[in-house]
């Protein structure tokens, strides 16, 4: 599943293609990508409208536009959004294309399509009409984004205060983290030296200092190669991202930790694959009943 880089990734690529244009017209092939709106009331509030500019929050694509008009788009699994070019377009759409999109020319640049393509059909586009209603709706979904500087050590602590669920599970708690998931989590613990079944409440000020610096650590990593492709992401012109390259520990089972030479392993934590160097990463110690 895209996660925070990956999302920021697709982000970056596409602000500069699409803010300042207009949306001339979307068209929804998959009912249930705009759910609960028919496909028909939300191409009706979003076409023909200037897309303002593309944001982010956690996982989330936020696009916005003309007259406080906001689509919150979540790429879920195997979403993903790519630039098809004019020649191609009326020809054919590129597989699994569920939503297509046609930008409008700006300042001499010419008209562009887009197709948000997702094979396994869970990404969604939510329409958010003011500011208002974009701020309910991602307070009700997502804690604050590790770039944050309001993301500090204390926060995190204040986070994980009595909790005794592992601190995997929080990390993947989009309400309290926005943006990390099994890949970037599995990461950040590594560089902080943490194992994911730790119980949350029971890191030490110290811990939960370097569990901050290690979730943005890894979070930048990512960005800087353009995200992780593990199944299908791609950037909006078609090519993968590289950080699965560059993982310490995810994905890597029985292959020796670059730090010590323990043989990673893998286990499953808050119900995902997790892999981890148990000797850089020590096991918590079973409570004396
Ligand atoms: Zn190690």
């Amino acid at each position: 599943m895209p996660e925070l880089p990956e999302v920021e990734t697709i982000r970056g690529q596409l602000a500069p293609l699409v803010e300042g244009r207009r949306l001339q017209r979307i068209e929804i092939l998959d009912a249930r990508w705009s759910r609960p709106l028919a496909p028909a009331e939300l191409e009706g509030a979003l076409g023909g409208r200037r897309i303002e500019r593309l944001g982010r929050r956690g996982k989330y694509l936020v696009w916005s536009f003309s007259d406080d008009v906001h689509l919150a788009q979540h790429l879920r699994m195997t979403g993903a959004v790519l630039c098809v070019p004019a020649a191609q377009e009326a020809s054919a759409d590129p597989p699994h294309t569920r939503v297509r999109l046609r930008l409008g020319a700006a300042r001499g640049r010419a008209a562009v399509g887009l197709a948000i393509v997702d094979p396994r059909r869970f990404g969604t586009g939510e329409l958010l009409l003011g500011t208002e209603a974009l701020e309910s709706f991602f307070a009700a979904r997502l804690g604050l984004e590790p770039f944050d500087e309001r993301f500090t050590g204390e926060h995190l602590r204040a986070l994980a205060r009595g909790r005794t669920a592992p601190i995997k599970a929080l990390l993947l708690d989009q309400r309290r983290i926005a943006g990390v998931g099994n890949i970037y989590a599995d990461e950040a613990l590594f560089r902080a030296g943490i194992h994911p079944l730790r119980p949350a409440g029971s890191l030490s000020v110290d811990q939960h200092a370097r569990l901050r610096e290690g979730v943005i650590a890894a979070l930048s990593a990512g960005i800087d190669a353009r995200g992780a492709t593990i199944d299908d992401f791609r950037h909006v012109d078609g090519v993968r991202g590289s950080f699965q390259d560059e993982f310490r520990v995810h994905r890597r089972a029985g292959e020796p930790c670059g730090v010590c030479g323990s043989t990673i392993v893998k286990m499953v934590v808050a119900g995902r694959g997790t892999y981890v160097c148990e000797t850089c990463q020590p096991r918590p110690r079973r409570r004396r009943r």
